[in-house]
């Protein structure tokens, strides 16, 4: 059984289903389920998962979870009956589990470790072209189209791997990229209503209401933080994105360029990479707190180092 993060990304979704191909391909026999009741619309097009199975056959089966750092972001409980359990993971490592853990945490992507995996045993494994989509997607989509730290030559080797197999990058990338007019307007509010701090710091607040005058869900909404990417001097930018209940409190997307913001986030409920990680506030106090930190390590970056931009 394969298992993955909640508030699923393109990258726990390709690598879920890329080994999930690789793995039935080889292995005929085997099944192999992937199914933890996630639905994503930006994803929808890669295809739907599995039935759910019942208890019974979790607990003779081999789980293995990809692209979750800690066991509380599992989406599906159902990881804690399996017999024996995998840990596939390039997040910094917070929680080890697993009977067998495999940790990379220089990875651009847990994709690119599914890709190595591939290349690594390759005259035993079998692929096809929908694999190699699945998971040159989480390649693309986790490395914001190989430009993030911890791209390397060896990510563009293994994204070559993949792409010898066969993908149909127009329709791939129309399908991740392409904007629908309606989310141009919400794009348009951002940038009109975009907060910046005194040192460096770029901001925006989505509240309910303007989730319900854009019709926005929790992953369209949350994609605020990558409108908020690419101003000149804001080295850290942080969307707060209000929960559908106060019970779930806010929650932070946080990124960065030069500094790091993981220790931030870990103050605050939260975890993730150097300059990409995710948090949750509960309380406006507590969002202007986290802001007002934010502002304080760009200040202390600034004065410390040279050649940010
Ligand atoms: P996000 O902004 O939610 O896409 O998160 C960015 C990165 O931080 C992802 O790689 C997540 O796995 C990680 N992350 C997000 N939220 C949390 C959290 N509450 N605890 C630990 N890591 C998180």
């Amino acid at each position: 059984m394969l298992f993955r993060h909640i508030r699923m990304d393109g990258d726990c979704v390709g690598a879920t289903k890329g080994l999930k191909r690789i793995l039935q391909l080889t292995y005929p026999e085997k099944r192999i389920v992937l199914s933890d009741g996630q639905k994503s619309d930006y994803l929808a097009f890669l295809g739907p998962d599995d039935e759910p199975v019942a208890d019974d056959l979790c607990r003779s089966a081999l789980g293995i979870v990809i692209d979750v750092s800690e066991q509380t972001r599992i989406s599906n409980p159902q990881y804690a009956l399996c017999r024996e359990l995998i840990k596939i993971d390039h997040h910094i490592e917070a929680d080890p589990f697993g009977t067998l853990s495999w940790v990379e945490d220089w990875r651009s992507s847990a994709c690119e470790m599914i890709a190595a995996f591939y290349a690594a045993f390759r005259d035993r494994l079998r692929i096809d072209g929908q694999a190699a989509t699945y998971i040159y997607a989480g390649m693309v989509t986790d490395s914001g189209r190989f430009r993030f730290e911890g791209v390397n030559g060896d990510t563009l080797r293994l994204a070559a791997v993949m792409l010898d197999q066969g993908i149909d990058m127009e329709t791939l990338y129309a399908n991740l990229y392409l904007i629908d007019p309606r989310i141009l307007n919400f794009k348009a509010y951002v940038y009109q209503h975009v907060h910046y701090t005194e040192n460096g710091v770029a901001y925006l607040y989505v509240d309910r209401a303007m989730k319900r005058e854009y019709s926005l869900n929790t992953e369209t909404a949350g994609d605020t933080i990558s409108y908020l990417e690419g101003i000149r001097g804001c080295l850290c930018w942080l969307a707060f994105i209000e929960g559908d209940t106060d019970e779930d409190g806010i929650r932070v997307r946080l990124r960065s360029r030069f500094m790091t913001v993981n220790e931030l986030a870990s103050r605050h409920h939260g975890g993730g990479h150097a300059c990409a990680s995710g948090a949750t506030v509960y309380s406006q106090e507590e969002m202007r707190t986290l802001i007002t930190e934010a502002d304080q390590a760009v200040k202390e970056f600034k004065e410390s180092h040279t050649g940010w931009l």
